[in-house]
């Protein structure tokens, strides 16, 4: 049995090789397209730290041991217990990291990894090959660190390039098959995104979550998701020169937010628009509706801690494309209002089984009188468009508006939205339907909608400037 254990402070003597993965974490406008990601795939917080794990070099054979160094370099130690072994074990027994033969359990190597001094395995390529790694049955490019945490536990990171680490997002975050330009604008949204959330993630980037965004290794790498992300690789989207936020969505359901009007603060290309894209494309959250007693409401408010009695009215305001701002609860006497991400979320309740999937909702009392449209001096106001119709040049009638609640109107002064979706209007009576159409955020881009856009011969620069205003790509 060969058992080596280095101490930390005598290892900068000892340090033989250097392998360069990757530069340094982006620090200005430029990151270079060799920057290293660091990813969560076993970590505390959600529950999948792990006692043991093993590595097995898919493609060459052997590992190195070693560390990344502060600038993200692999740094070996002069430890070759490991080089002709292809398949290794972890384990851990209190701080100390125990590498082992998985086949044969002959100890190759142990470090004791307190004072946060993790541990990073670097599989061997073959000749002239990318490393590919199996970890816990799924393969992944570039190299691994295991940290002992105080639990008794390890976390597992794969550290590796950037555009190897966007070829497990790209699939995992759109279907693949979708086509190559909406890919290309997914490859684009999410490299921003791990730019921009580099350190954001306690001693690693981003998580292997739709908590950041999903990667998965190469189990969904196809052909064509792995073009998209090498066709983009080094671009950016860029907002005044600078790396943006490019914070996408599922499916908005007719028209994109401000972000100013979901989270906190507004981004001067986060600007909500009406998507004439997005409701173009079946994406099974088209159109959904709950009807809510008023007492479910208040059920649904106090089991989130804010106590109201029975609900008597509803007030909901709407953003200028549409989509939820406000909503009031009132009992006449307590009153609740919730802003935002809040609207969306407040009445979201797996305890009744219903559901707000987006920011595009509006709420009406059931027993409203019928909505439709009045025509009259001024006294009475039109208060919902979803019975409005239009009678076209040919005699031809349509719909004003199925989604969103916006209408406009050429007045003496130009063009006009008028507010005729019930903004700030209480909703009064014992029960109330949320009618919707969406799944997400709604801030940037909308996925399906870049899939309508690719599918209408949109590129994918054409899709990113669509959805994040005033950008450019370089
Ligand atoms: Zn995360």
């Amino acid at each position: 049995m060969r058992i080596k254990r280095l101490l930390r402070t005598v290892l900068p003597v000892l340090m033989s090789f250097m392998f360069l993965v990757g530069s340094a974490p982006y620090a200005g406008a430029a990151p270079p397209a060799t920057t290293t990601i660091r990813v969560g795939l076993r970590y505390t917080s959600n529950g999948s730290d792990v006692s043991s794990a093993w590595l097995t070099n898919f493609v060459g054979h052997g590992f190195y041991f070693g560390y990344f160094d502060s600038s993200r370099n692999f740094v070996q130690y002069p430890v070759d217990t490991a080089v002709n072994i292809s398949s290794l074990n972890i384990t851990i027994s209190g701080s100390t990291i125990i590498v082992s033969n998985r086949a044969t359990s002959e100890t190759l190597y142990e470090l004791d990894c307190s004072f946060n001094n993790p541990l990073a395995i670097m599989p061997i390529p073959g000749p002239g090959e990318k490393c590919v790694t199996w970890f816990d049955s799924v393969k992944y490019y570039g190299a691994f660190e295991f940290t002992a945490l105080s639990n008794g536990y390890m976390q597992v990171v794969n550290v590796l390039n950037i555009d190897d680490y966007l070829k497990g997002v790209v699939p995992e975050e759109m279907m693949p098959y979708w086509p190559l330009e909406a890919l290309k604008a997914q490859a684009m949204c999410a490299r921003n995104y791990v730019v921009t959330h580099l350190n954001s993630h306690g001693s690693f980037d981003v998580c292997n979550t739709i908590c950041c965004q999903v990667y998965g290794g190469l189990t969904k790498a196809s052909t064509a998701t792995d073009a998209a992300v090498e066709q983009t690789s080094g671009l950016f989207v860029r907002y005044n020169g600078e790396i943006c936020q490019t914070y996408y969505h599922a499916t908005n359901g007719g028209a994109t937010e401000s972000s100013g009007n979901v989270w906190m603060t507004q981004l001067p290309y986060l600007v909500g628009r009406i998507d004439e894209y997005d409701t173009t494309v079946y994406t099974g959250f088209d159109n959904w509706s709950y009807t809510y007693t008023a007492d479910e409401i208040t059920d649904i408010l106090n089991s989130k801690g804010y106590y109201i009695g029975t609900v008597k009215s509803v007030t909901p305001t709407y953003t200028e494309t549409g989509n939820i701002f406000s909503i009031t609860f009132s009992d006449g006497n307590l009153s609740h209002t919730f802003s935002k991400s809040e609207a969306r979320s407040i009445l979201y309740s797996t305890m009744y089984g219903k559901y707000t999937y987006s920011q595009r909702f509006r709420i009406t009392s059931a027993s409203s009188s019928p909505t439709g449209l009045y025509i009259n001096n001024g006294a009475n106001s039109l208060n919902d468009i979803n019975s409005v119709y239009a009678i076209g040049g040919k005699g031809d009638i349509s719909k004003v508006a199925s989604k969103g609640g916006i209408v406009s109107v050429l007045t003496g002064s130009g063009l006009r939205t008028v507010n005729a979706s019930g903004s700030g209007v209480a909703q009064t009576g014992s029960s109330f339907i949320v009618t919707g159409s969406g799944w997400g955020h709604n801030v940037g881009m909308s996925q399906y909608g870049a899939k309508a856009m690719a599918e209408a011969g949109k590129t994918f620069d054409e899709i990113i400037k669509y959805y994040f205003s005033g950008v450019i790509i370089g």
